[in-house]
């Protein structure tokens, strides 16, 4: 589990692009399984509006795959954040928040 957030309650998640803490209304859900119905004993991630966007417009399999490239899974949350955002933009570019 990633959990060392409940000190912030359970109003606010962070963008898993970004980093960007948002508010969870206001937050796309992202489940790296790509089953977001299955719900059980699951964790979801979170994007930003602008990063849900940004990157729903990228070919879904290429994400899997670059998850799966990064090892998602095996790491901690700040060197996933890390490898993730560089992952993206060396795949994609830089992420543009002021467009
Ligand atoms: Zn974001």
């Amino acid at each position: 589990m990633w959990g060392t957030r409940s000190s912030r309650g359970n109003d606010s998640v962070d963008c898993i692009a970004c980093g960007e803490t948002v508010t969870r209304s206001a937050a796309r859900e992202y489940d790296k399984e790509g089953d977001r119905w299955d719900r059980k004993g699951k964790t979801f991630e979170h994007l930003c509006k602008e990063c849900h966007t940004g990157l729903c417009h990228q070919p879904r399999d290429e994400l899997e795959e670059l998850l799966v490239e990064i090892d998602a899974g095996e790491l901690s949350e700040i060197e996933f954040l890390d490898r993730y955002a560089r992952a993206v933009e060396e795949r994609y570019g830089p992420l543009d928040h002021e467009r």
